[in-house]
């Protein structure tokens, strides 16, 4: 479908990601992306829309055919790392890499509505192109859906894509139901009382009933989380004292929490306030929780998925049942809307392919066509997707 026509475009998506890899931005600052976004689409004649606080940018075409409205989604910002690629197009801002893909994904969005608007009369529906910011944290997502993206008109489903360095690109890889995990966190606080080193019957030390918290807190994966279940926590951060011969008044801990499901998500978060309380107290000290729930696992409905292996063709989709141990915020927009999240490959056969974070991440450029390619056929074929 199309594929001329794609064909034509995937210089432009390449000129489009270079551009985007060569001035990264952080979490909720891509008013430059956002801008560059914004031109690409009313050049060719879709109407945006902007939010003032947000940046973000809704690209929205109505098709010359009945059909649904179907949002494809791309995140657009970068992280806080420095780049070691040799690249023409490398980063040109100290500190700041494309190290996630988040290029590519915005390239091949811009792609994907630009040969849908060049065919507008045979599209079906409406289609919305979300271009988020701030994937990697605090979140562009939820707010997006808080100022109403999902609605007027109302989505019927939506998909997204993420690149990842492995498998030949033009194979795509997706997962039936829970895709992503809870991605929790918590400090918490131990408060003893101060005192001498040498004189710890007159102090409550903070530092002992932190061990017992941190080893306890080990035992809810262990005892409390079934066995065919699985679930993380992670203290990734322990701090207290100054010196040998004080014993502190306070210590402080922090940790993530990863879980696959919402009961034990709930589980997690109350063992852990239970334990930490219960061991503080019978120890002589008090306990101060802050829990954060972060963003909610990513749930892909069945149905999409299926969509997605029929409509790409079952030889070039691969379907795991491994769900990424990591958190992703279309997970907020699949809690509006029933679809799905496909990993693209984009692996080299020729080099060594570095991860997703890694600062000589470079993953293959000959999976943007196939990205352009999976959203544009996601839409035309949409009679086939039953929801
Ligand atoms: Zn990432
Ligand atoms: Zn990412």
């Amino acid at each position: 479908m199309f594929k001329e026509t794609i064909d034509k475009y995937s210089p432009k998506v390449i000129e489009w990601r270079r551009h985007i890899h060569a001035h990264p931005e952080l979490g909720m600052q891509e008013w430059g992306t956002a801008e560059y976004v914004e031109k690409i689409l009313r050049d060719h004649d879709i109407e945006v829309q902007r939010f003032a606080d947000i940046p973000a940018v809704v690209g929205v075409l109505k098709g010359g055919k009945p059909g649904k409205v179907i949002a494809l989604r791309a995140d657009m910002d970068a992280l806080p790392m420095q780049e070691l690629v040799d690249v023409p197009f490398k980063s040109k801002y100290d500190g700041k890499m494309h190290s996630c893909g988040h290029d590519m994904h915005t390239a091949i969005l811009l792609g994907a509505a630009a040969v849908l608007a060049k065919h507008r009369d045979l599209v079906p529906g409406t289609v919305k192109f979300l271009f988020q910011p701030a994937e990697e944290g605090p979140g562009g997502a939820l707010p997006m859906v808080e100022a109403g993206v999902m609605l007027n008109p109302k989505v019927d489903a939506c998909f997204g894509l993420h690149v990842f360095p492995s498998g030949t690109p033009g194979t795509y890889v997706c997962k039936k139901g829970v895709a992503s995990s809870n991605a929790d966190s918590a400090t918490i606080k131990i408060i003893g009382k101060g005192g001498h080193g040498a004189a710890p019957d007159s102090a409550v030390d903070p530092v002992i009933i932190s061990m017992y918290v941190g080893i306890a807190l080990q035992s809810i994966i262990s005892r409390n989380v079934s066995p065919m279940d699985s679930a993380v926590i992670t203290i990734g951060s322990i701090h207290s004292g100054t010196a040998a011969n004080i014993i502190p008044a306070a210590a402080e801990m922090k940790l993530t929490i990863r879980s696959f499901s919402s009961k034990t998500r709930e589980l997690l978060a109350t063992k852990i306030k239970e334990i930490t309380e219960g061991i503080s107290h019978s120890m002589g000290a008090t306990s101060e929780i802050e829990y954060k729930y972060g963003y909610p696992m990513m749930v892909n409905d069945d149905r999409a998925v299926e969509y997605v292996v029929k409509t790409l063709g079952a030889d070039r989709v691969s379907i795991t049942d491994r769900a990424l141990s990591g958190s992703e915020d279309f997970s907020y927009f699949l809690q509006e809307a029933p679809g799905a999240f496909i990993a693209l490959n984009a692996g080299h056969d020729d080099q060594e392919n570095y991860y997703n974070h890694h600062p000589q991440f470079n993953p293959n450029e000959d999976c943007l066509q196939f990205g352009v390619e999976a959203f544009v056929k996601i839409i035309m074929a949409q009679d086939n997707l039953k929801l």
